[in-house]
C-alpha cells in the first residue's frame, strides 16, 4: 500500500493519522512544532458525531473530558441569554488533546516527525495531505488570544461580546478555565497582559475584573494573527481543517470541522493507498465532499459573524436574544 504523508500535526492532521492507522494505511506525519503546546482555541468541542469519533479511534480521548450542558451570553456586559445546549459539548485543552492524539498515533506505530517544517513545494506532492491550519493572509485585521485562568468560576460555556471582539470562557481539565477571544486588531496594544488590554479596549471591564480575582497561567498564553475567515483559497491536493475552511470562532465548530474533514478524507485516502483511486480523483472527490458537508454552516456563520462587529448588530442581538431560535441556529451551525 502507498504511504500517506500528512503535513501538520494539529487536531485535523493527528485525527487523520490515528484514523488511517485504524484503516491499516501506512502514514507519516510532519509537524513543525512539538508536543505538548498551548494553542489559541476556545477548547470547546461540539458537533462531530460521536459514532464517527469511535470509528476513528478517538472516542475516549474526547468523550472522557468535561461535559458542558449550559451556555450563557453577554452583550456589552448585559446577560442576554441563558440556555441549555442542544447537544453536549466537551471541554478539553489543546495542550492535552493534541498530546494525547500524538501519543496515540505513535503508540499505534505511526511515524511522527516533530520540529520539521515542510516547504510549500512539498504540499503538492502526490499522497500528501495538508493539515497546516490557518494560512497566513495579507490584509487581515484579526487577532486571536487565549490564556488559562485558575480560581475563576464559570457558568457552563460563557460568551462575552464586546465592541469589536468576543471572548469565550470554558472550563477544561485541572479546574482551569480557558479564556479565548477573537478581536479586531488595535494598534498600540502589546505586552504580556494583552488579553486584559483587549478586554478593556472592548468595554469588557467586568470580565477583566473577574479574571483579576483569579490568576492567569502565563505559560498558557498564546496569540495568532494574520488570517482570513471563510473558505480558504483552493489549492491543488487534499486539505483538511482550517486549511480548507476557517469558520468564525463564535460557532465553536472549527475543531469539530477538523475532525469531520479527517473522517470524510479517511476512506478516499485508503482507496488511493490501495491503488483504487488516482490522487487527482481523491483531491476532487474530497473537495466536493467538504463543500457539500460544510457549505450550509459556513454560509450561516458568514451571515451572523458581522453582527457582532456592528453597533446595530449587537443591539439587534440583545433585543432579540429572548426570542432567537438559538437551538435551531446552533444545530444548523453544526450540521450538513
Ligand atoms: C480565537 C479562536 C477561538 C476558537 N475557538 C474554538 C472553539 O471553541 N471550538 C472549536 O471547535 N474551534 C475553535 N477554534 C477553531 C480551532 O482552533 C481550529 O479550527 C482547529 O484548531 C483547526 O485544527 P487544524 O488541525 O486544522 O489546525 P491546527 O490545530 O492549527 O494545526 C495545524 C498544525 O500544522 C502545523 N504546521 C503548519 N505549517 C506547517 C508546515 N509547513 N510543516 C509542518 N507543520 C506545519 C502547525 O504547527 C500546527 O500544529 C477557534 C479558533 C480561534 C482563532
Amino acid at each position: 500500500m502507498k504511504t500517506i504523508t500528512i503535513i501538520g500535526g494539529g487536531l485535523g492532521g493527528l485525527a487523520l493519522g490515528v484514523y488511517l492507522q485504524r484503516l491499516s494505511v501506512p502514514v507519516r506525519l510532519i509537524e513543525a512544532g512539538s508536543y505538548p503546546k498551548h494553542k489559541v482555541c476556545g477548547e470547546f468541542i461540539c458537533g462531530v458525531d460521536p459514532a464517527w469519533l469511535t470509528e476513528m479511534g478517538l472516542g475516549n480521548i474526547i468523550s472522557d473530558s468535561l461535559h458542558h450542558t449550559d451556555m450563557k451570553w453577554w452583550v456589552e456586559g448585559r446577560q442576554v441569554l441563558s440556555a441549555e445546549l442542544p447537544r453536549t459539548a466537551w471541554g478539553l485543552s489543546r495542550y492535552k488533546l493534541d498530546l494525547d492524539l500524538a501519543s496515540t498515533f505513535e503508540r499505534e506505530g505511526g511515524e511522527l516527525l516533530t520540529g520539521e517544517r515542510a516547504a510549500p513545494r512539498d504540499f503538492s506532492e502526490e499522497g500528501t495531505v495538508q493539515a497546516i491550519g490557518k494560512k497566513p493572509r495579507e490584509g487581515s485585521d484579526w487577532i486571536g488570544l487565549k490564556v488559562h485562568a485558575k480560581n475563576v468560576s464559570v457558568q457552563g460555556l460563557e460568551m462575552h461580546v464586546g465592541q469589536s471582539g468576543y471572548v469565550g470562557l470554558c472550563e477544561v481539565e485541572n479546574s482551569s478555565v480557558n479564556v479565548c477571544g477573537l478581536f479586531k486588531v488595535r494598534r498600540g496594544l502589546r505586552g504580556k497582559d494583552l488579553i486584559r488590554q483587549y478586554l478593556h479596549a472592548n468595554g469588557l471591564d467586568e470580565l477583566a475584573q473577574r479574571l483579576e480575582q483569579g490568576s492567569l497561567v502565563d505559560e498558557s498564553f498564546s496569540a495568532t494573527a494574520g488570517f482570513q475567515l471563510g473558505k480558504q483559497p483552493s489549492k491543488k491536493g487534499v486539505q483538511l481543517g482550517d486549511s480548507s475552511y476557517l469558520i468564525p470562532p463564535f460557532t465553536g465548530n472549527g475543531m469539530s470541522m477538523a475532525l469531520e474533514s479527517a473522517y470524510l478524507a479517511g476512506g478516499l485516502l485508503k482507496q488511493y493507498s490501495q491503488g483504487e483511486l488516482g490522487w487527482d480523483e481523491v483531491a476532487t472527490l474530497h473537495k466536493k465532499r467538504l463543500d457539500q458537508h460544510f457549505r450550509k454552516r459556513m454560509n450561516l456563520a458568514g451571515l451572523l459573524h458581522p453582527l457582532f462587529f456592528s453597533k446595530m448588530g449587537r443591539r439587534a442581538l440583545s433585543l432579540t436574544a429572548p426570542i432567537l431560535p438559538y437551538r435551531s441556529l446552533f444545530t444548523h451551525l453544526r450540521t450538513r
